[in-house]
């Protein structure tokens, strides 16, 4: 996209070198031609000492109605470095079975502002005991709303072993969340920072970034962007420079071992880094892109970005895996029997469209992924399995069992009964109830608001959002006016809200009079008002054999059906319209002569097949 070119407006550090004598007024900080907050970053691998020299020369406005006078930095390394950080107080030192065996951290060793004389002498990291993720800097000069400030700073990365998609594994090295980044400052005039819990957790504003690697010569580089500058350097290193315009954030992978795939998406290119050896799978993920790209920008909005670039990290740095960055995403983890294994692969098709998704929601429509997280994780849940499911059209299970296999269904079996609402902030889960809340649910109530209203329906309704919410940071108000938009008004109340807090959304069969009365009807009833405003289907099948499916309509709570002594059998939503019922068992109705229908141990058995591997998911 050559726009992304143009709008990129290249930071010289000569231009911030003004400086303001102690007691003077701070000299004027140009804005940049964007408008937009400027990272220019520099970075020097040392991959025996698994050091990351860096620097930071960033512009930034104060965009909030209040003048400014400090500062806040997110330092999330600072969660890898001893056991008194935040993160490894609440996951206990392992996320997603990576444990933390080696520490890491970053120190600030140089710091200098247009608008503080001496910054680091003033800075403080100390804002929740024992944690240093967050840094507050007093400004000796207040910044006025609309002003520029300058920040200059040279930083020491010590990477950790990889955990929490950061880090070193022998030669594989993944930087995410790698340099001092500003915190968001919200338009009142405070700042949005918080200690790095470790799972959605980040919030950011769109900024202009300039990235300067020097890596060792033999490695190769997995970066975002526009590459620019692609050379030897001293010592037996290569520099190589991107761009990248309009984004919440830059993360880099490196290593020796990592082959890369190029292949097209329109004017996007498509870059998969995979381990050496990988080939036939790193084009099967770059086919899957291509298609993926090209279908959620026509319905999402478009790519934004020039290139795409998927990593898929070895086995032994799973710690990386399944991670999304504005113009890099992270997949699942390969080992030697991936290429052979169809559940592996299905498992990396799943995850690479899921990280996909969130190229969107939230790296293009940047909502709080620390308070909201719904609206990253949650959207890109359902986004990911129905593109999935698209491509699969259940074949791939089909095939190989001989059974239809639902992604949706699959990860709707293990939900927990008992689950707090999924609208609460991450850090509030207990660990258990994290995947359940902030992805499975949110991904069934979409799924059965496409089944009950029509898929197309629900795509137009996210585009809706997207678009309007397009570099912008929505929050859940925003969400609940577009499905009100795209359905009718009170929607978001009656349906979508509750069913992410959790409402019961359960249907029963039961026989009305049962015992006294041969000829009573047999009766479809729901749990509650809630419930009742799903449109089902109601199948009877008659002593003949015949079929009828009967409408269930929105806003009636019973059905009454024929009497039993005429019935075959009889279904609730047999095209499985209601995923958010937490028990179907009472959902049919069979003659004790009737024969069981076929294939149902299988199709169960497949199903706890399918909600492990979803329970392994991103
Ligand atoms: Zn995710």
């Amino acid at each position: 996209m050559a726009g992304v070119v143009v709008l990129v407006t290249a930071l010289s550090a000569g231009n911030l070198r003004a400086r303001a004598a102690p007691g003077e007024p701070a000299p004027p900080v140009p804005a940049p031609e964007s408008g937009r907050d400027q990272y220019a970053l520099s970075a020097r691998l040392l991959p025996e000492q698994r050091l990351v020299l860096g620097s930071a020369t960033i512009r930034w406005q104060n965009r909030s109605r209040r003048p400014v006078d400090e500062l806040w930095l997110h330092l999330y390394a600072n969660a890898f470095k001893d056991a008194r950080s935040v993160f490894v107080r609440e996951h206990g030192g392992s996320l997603r079975g990576t444990s933390l065996t080696r520490p890491g951290g970053i120190e600030i060793v140089q710091m200098r502002s247009s608008h503080a004389d001496n910054p680091l002498a003033r800075a403080r990291t100390d804002v929740v005991a024992g944690d240093a993720t967050q840094m507050k800097v007093a400004l000796d000069r207040a910044l006025p709303p609309g002003d520029w400030l300058s920040l200059e700073l040279e930083f020491r990365l010590q990477l950790p072993s990889i955990m929490a998609r950061m880090g070193a594994e022998r030669d594989f090295f993944m930087l995410g969340q790698w340099f001092p980044k500003l915190a968001k400052l919200e338009q009142g005039g405070h700042f949005a920072s918080f200690p790095y819990h470790g799972l959605a957790e980040f919030y950011a504003d769109f900024a202009d970034y300039d990235l300067s690697l020097e890596v060792p010569a033999d490695f190769v580089v997995a970066a975002p962007g526009d590459m620019v500058d692609d050379s030897p350097a001293a010592g037996g290193f290569r520099k190589q420079r991107y761009r990248l315009a309009n984004a919440i954030d830059i993360a880099w992978a490196a290593s020796r071992g990592l082959a890369r795939t190029h292949a097209r998406a329109g004017a996007i290119g498509i870059e998969v880094f995979a381990p050496v050896g990988q080939q036939p799978l790193a084009r099967e993920q770059a086919e899957l892109l291509q298609d993926g790209i090209r279908k959620l920008g026509s319905r999402l909005g478009p790519y934004p970005y020039s290139r795409l670039v998927l990593v898929l990290p070895p086995e032994r740095a799973r710690g990386a895996a399944g991670m999304e960055y504005p113009g890099l995403i992270v997949g699942w983890p390969v080992s030697w029997h991936t290429a052979l294994n169809p559940i592996a692969r299905a498992m990396h098709r799943v995850v690479t469209l899921h990280e996909l998704a969130h190229q969107w929601f939230a790296m293009l429509v940047a909502s709080d992924e620390v308070n909201t997280p719904v609206l990253d994780e949650g959207l890109a849940q359902w986004v990911g399995l129905s593109l999935a499911a698209e491509i699969y059209d259940r074949a791939l299970f089909q095939r190989l069992f001989g059974v239809p296999i639902d992604l949706f269904e699959g990860s709707r079996v293990g939900l927990p009964a008992a689950l707090p609402s999924s609208l609460q902030p991450a850090h509030t889960y207990r660990p258990a109830e994290l995947g359940p809340a902030l992805y499975v649910r949110p991904a069934l109530a979409l799924e059965t608001i496409a089944r009950c209203w029509g898929r197309p329906r629900l795509w137009a309704t996210l585009a809706g959002y997207a678009r309007a919410h397009r570099f912008g940071h929505p929050g859940l108000s925003d969400l609940w006016a577009a499905f009100d938009r795209g359905y009718w008004p009170g929607f978001s109340a009656r349906v979508l809200r509750p069913a992410l807090e959790g409402a019961a959304f359960s249907t029963r069969l039961e026989n009305a009079g049962a015992g006294r009365d041969a000829q009573s009807a047999l009766l479809a009833s729901r749990s509650s008002a809630v419930a009742a405003v799903l449109p089902l289907h109601v199948e009877q099948i008659a002593s003949s054999g015949a079929r009828q499916l009967v409408a269930w309509a929105s806003g009636s709570d019973r059905l009454v059906l024929l009497p039993p002594s005429a019935l075959r059998g009889a279904s609730i939503d047999p095209e499985r319209r209601n995923l958010l019922d937490d028990d179907r068992s009472d959902d049919q109705s069979r003659a004790r002569d009737a024969p069981p229908p076929p294939h149902a141990l299988l199709a169960r058995l497949l199903l706890w097949a399918q909600a492990l591997l979803m329970a392994l998911g991103p």
